[in-house]
């Protein structure tokens, strides 16, 4: 299910580091193949980051009702380790694509 991306010339599958570099930079060029692509970070990032977000507000409100004094550090805490945990997968959903360059080239 969870997949790193690999490079759309040559198929070279990206660490986990080298996507996060990947994903900061517009252009990268593949250490294999010297060929251009592009990261993109995949849609359905949505969903899987929707669902922790879910559990995250649900979470909130249970501690919010169970504690009458306010006390917004766990709240915090938990909201920070749900955030952790979606910036963590965000290699996992990401894709890498051909540059606009080489679709041109292909006509
Ligand atoms: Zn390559």
């Amino acid at each position: 299910m969870f997949r790193l991306p690999v490079c759309p010339h040559c198929g070279t599958v990206y660490r986990y580091k080298d996507t996060k570099k990947a994903i900061k930079s517009k252009d990268n060029i593949c250490y294999h193949c010297n060929k251009k692509f592009r990261a993109v970070i995949f849609p359905g990032i949505l969903i899987a980051a929707g669902l922790p977000l879910i559990l995250c507000i649900v979470i909130n409100i249970i501690m919010l009702s169970r504690m009458k004094e306010a006390q917004m550090i766990p709240l915090f805490a938990v909201t920070l380790v749900f955030i952790l945990i979606i910036y963590l997968i965000i290699p996992f959903f990401t894709k890498f694509r051909k540059t606009e360059e080489d679709k041109k080239d292909k006509g």
